[in-house]
């Protein structure tokens, strides 16, 4: 709770300072060491293959211009990213939790429904590995489709649009560029995420009981994990390491990501899955990496728009609004005309 007394207000926002910087880094963290030291790994593994490619001596300096590179570290772009991944991942993550409903509660609330229904369920006795794997695969498949059905959401309803345009108006990709987003897409994805996965453990806790988990990795569903601490971070960056092949059909590389974010119409709306690219394949969104691609980022002039946290924040509430009316006008217009259609005509002994 928040001092009363203006003396204890330093000791208490230093406290929560303190506090939001080591759940921020620590160990599970998505900008924990595990994830940075892993993407800091395969950035490693990429710059040395990338040299030994083209018979190339290879440096320590090299290698920080090569993946450090002055024109995406100084781009006005990527000190907007760093900004807006203070104001997502510092000040305003408490806030986003009042808005998100957690899994715990949709899960007892399928266990209730199902109870009800099917009335109560005696564990099964399955071989643990088994129930394991299953609870595994179907988690990650959940967290997966919230995924994927928020991002489609995302780039087909104009209105929602607005928002994830600031995400989409980076010119240069960092691993930033992840919280370079708006929070009504943040609180929305986490919100979708929620109830695919918190559903789909009401289910697996009726036909298990209430132990079933999944094999985890620091805490976390150890695909969703092994993908973080992997190749996680290098989704927003300039590195093209592509996963081809029924590879690419199965997962998302870094250059899925990228094609997602290409400025070129013919990668448009592709490739909208997290880790997996099931969900893409399965649904005609996928577009696989097969060979590389020169591509350049962002949404022509928007970025231009987004220039401040403030601006990034506050603009696509005022155009989301405009395409709202739009469209409630329209829905107007057409009620009228099918009202019309359908009234009866008037009698030539009336009026
Ligand atoms: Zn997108
Ligand atoms: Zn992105």
């Amino acid at each position: 709770m928040a001092p009363v007394n203006a003396m204890d207000f330093l000791p208490w926002a230093w406290m929560l300072i303190q506090d939001r910087l080591q759940s921020v880094f620590n160990l599970y963290a998505p900008y924990g060491p595990a994830a940075l030291g892993g993407a800091l790994l395969f950035t490693v593994l990429f710059y040395v293959d990338a040299r030994r490619k083209r018979g190339r001596r290879m440096s320590i300096a090299g290698f920080f211009k090569s993946i450090f590179p002055a024109r995406i570290v100084w781009h006005p772009s990527s000190r907007l990213d760093v900004r807006l991944w203070v104001a997502n991942t510092l000040v305003f993550t408490s806030a986003y939790g009042v808005f998100a409903i957690g899994s715990l509660l949709w899960r007892n609330a399928t266990l209730t429904l199902m109870t009800s229904v099917f009335g109560p369920h005696e564990p099964s006795l399955w071989p643990l590995w088994t129930i394991l794997t299953i609870a595994t695969l179907l988690e990650l498949l959940a967290y997966e489709f919230g995924y994927w059905i928020s991002h489609y959401l995302f780039h087909a309803i104009p209105a929602l649009w607005e928002f994830h345009k600031v995400h989409h108006s980076a010119e240069v990709l960092t691993t930033l560029t992840e919280m370079r987003t708006h929070p009504v897409e943040i609180i929305f994805f986490a919100n979708a995420i929620f109830l695919c996965t918190g559903t789909v453990f009401g289910v697996l806790t009726y036909l298990f009981g209430p132990g079933v988990h999944p094999f985890t990795l620091l805490n976390a569903n150890i695909v969703l994990m092994l993908f973080i601490v992997t190749i996680g971070h290098l989704r927003h960056s300039h590195m093209w390491i592509a996963f081809t092949g029924l590879a690419g059909r199965l997962f998302q590389s870094p250059a899925h990501h990228q094609i997602h974010h290409s400025d070129q119409p013919r990668h448009f709306n592709k490739n909208l899955g997290f880790a997996l690219s099931v969900w893409d394949w399965l649904f005609g969104t996928l577009y696989v990496p097969e060979k590389f691609e020169r591509i350049t980022f962002g949404v022509g002039t928007e970025h231009v728009r987004f220039d401040t946290v403030l601006r990034s924040f506050a603009l696509p509430f005022s155009y989301s609004a405009n395409h709202l009316v739009k469209w409630a006008g329209g829905l107007k217009a057409r009620l009228r005309k099918s009202g019309s259609a359908i009234a009866p005509p008037a009698r030539a002994s009336e009026g």
